[in-house]
């Protein structure tokens, strides 16, 4: 088995690497002759994963001690009324972008407990869906916090730029699918959280990067298990952490940063996606219609122009052990997730099996 890629957009494709090394010390973790999945959380060599864990990920993003980073359970839409919760003793409303569906499903969570403005909205001009620049739009003064989605995982469409924090107000970044893909700057977000399973871990972990002045707006009500400054306090361990999910997490740290970190991972992912782009882009056989300047560099979302080659394209698809390219219900057409995990082979297969199919029946 080879040549099979995962394309898989989440629970996605973890590196090879890190899954030998996870087999390996499965039933034997670190010199105990068990798992790491059967011990304490909180004895001393947890602990010492789980402090190394977080090391390695303050060092790749280069987090300062103005951050807390909490290792949670819930996924990413925990993090959808936990980010509310959390802030709500900041304003009485919040704003939202909206670019997609991610952050169409955050903005109906954070409603539950908050109002919510929405500063502007993904829209097609010319038959391409574009995001209208910030200038366009206002964060307002007494608003608790704004949130966007820097990465659309089911539409395809990913911002590059860090909206500007006017009066001080939070930015909140949902960066489930594109963190850790490219270097950001941290120090221009309030809270960036994400779900593992598409390019940290397994599934069943969030990662929390919380600025530390905002740990003391929470509603009296938040649940202790989602409130940031109970679980800062104790280290992520109010309750049980998914201590699997945060071991395998460490692991692919380490991997990140044996393969030169994410300035590493940045150039990759731009070859990969200008590979699958510019296959695309030159073809009359498959199209994109995202601006180009929002295309996603980790869910490369394309259609056949004749529909009624999909099922044919994605059987033929599997045959060549190219896995798990069918679109989101919601946008139908095929999806390839190129997370940090999938090599540059994966997409210089997928493109060449693209161009095949198209001479065969383009
Ligand atoms: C997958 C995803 C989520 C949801 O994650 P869950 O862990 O399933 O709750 C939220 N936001 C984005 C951008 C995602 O890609």
């Amino acid at each position: 088995m080879e040549s099979i890629y995962n394309f898989s957009a989440g629970p996605a494709a973890l590196p090879k690497q890190v899954l030998s090394r996870a087999q390996q010390e499965l039933l034997d973790w670190n010199g105990l002759g068990v798992s790491v999945m059967e011990i304490s959380h909180r004895g001393k060599d947890f602990l010492a994963c789980a402090e190394k864990a977080e090391a390695d990920l303050r060092k790749l993003m280069s987090i300062s001690d103005d951050y807390e980073v909490l290792f949670l359970q819930g996924g990413g839409r925990g993090q959808f009324f936990s980010v509310p919760m959390n802030l709500a003793k900041r304003g009485s409303f919040c704003q939202h972008l909206l670019s997609g569906q991610w952050s169409q499903i955050a903005v109906t969570e954070a409603k539950k407990y908050m109002d919510v403005d929405i500063v502007a909205k993904a829209s097609l001009e010319d038959g391409m869906l574009m995001v209208p620049q910030p200038d366009q739009w206002q964060i307002k003064k007494d608003a608790a916090y704004f949130h966007y989605c820097p990465n659309e995982t089911v539409d395809g469409i990913e911002i590059n730029w860090v909206p500007h924090s006017k009066h001080g107000v939070p930015i909140v970044a949902d960066m489930s699918s594109n963190i850790l893909s490219k270097t950001i700057d941290v120090n221009k977000f309030g809270i960036i959280y994400a779900g593992a399973q598409k390019n940290i871990g397994p599934s069943g972990l969030a990662i929390v990067i919380v600025r530390k002045d905002l740990l003391s707006y929470s509603r009296e009500d938040t649940p202790a298990v989602f409130d940031y400054a109970q679980q800062a306090k104790d280290g992520s361990m109010y309750n049980t952490p998914p201590t699997f999910g945060w071991y395998l997490a460490g692991l692919v740290f380490e991997w990140l940063l044996e393969n030169g970190g994410l300035a590493e991972m940045e150039k990759l992912n731009n070859s990969k996606a200008q590979l699958l782009y510019s296959t695309i882009d030159t073809s009359e056989f498959y199209q994109n219609n995202i601006s180009t300047d929002y295309r996603s560099k980790m869910n490369v979302t394309f259609h056949l122009n004749e529909t009624s080659l999909d099922k044919l394209f994605l059987s033929e698809a599997e045959k060549a052990g190219l896995m798990f390219l069918k679109g989101h219900r919601f946008v139908g057409g095929m999806r390839a997730s190129i997370y940090n995990a999938m090599p540059l082979e994966g997409v210089q297969a997928l493109t060449a099996f693209m161009q095949d199919f198209e001479k065969k029946h383009g």
